[in-house]
């Protein structure tokens, strides 16, 4: 997460240059809510890994309008499937 001294979103590389107190795995809604919380302490270095490539400056990443043309997408969505629920 933001600090100081590391840029907001990283490489891999650049993630693996600090230190963290906490490390978040997966940055979904549940992840990124936990980091939020925790970097309300300025104290906390917090550090939060997502799965997959790399998609800083991506713009189907970073311009919100773009969201409903990744659904589906196989670079960007995991395309996980389901069965009709039995009741
Ligand atoms: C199409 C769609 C529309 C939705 N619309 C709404 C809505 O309008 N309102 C609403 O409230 N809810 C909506 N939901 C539901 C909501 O998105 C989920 O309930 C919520 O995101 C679940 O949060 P989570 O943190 O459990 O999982 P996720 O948000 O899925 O987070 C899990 C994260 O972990 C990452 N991950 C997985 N494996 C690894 C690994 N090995 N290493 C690192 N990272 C990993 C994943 O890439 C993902 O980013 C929608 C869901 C879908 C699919």
């Amino acid at each position: 997460m933001a600090n100081s001294d590391t840029p907001a979103l990283c490489s891999v590389e650049e993630f693996l240059k600090h230190d963290y107190d906490f490390i978040v795995v997966g940055g979904g809604t549940a992840g990124l809510t936990v980091a939020a919380r925790l970097t309300e302490n300025a104290d906390i270095k917090v550090g939060v890994l997502e799965a997959g490539t790399a998609s800083i400056g991506d713009p189907m990443i970073m311009t919100p309008a773009l969201y409903p043309k990744i659904i589906g997408d196989p670079k960007y969505d995991w395309i996980h499937r389901s069965v009709p629920q039995v009741r």
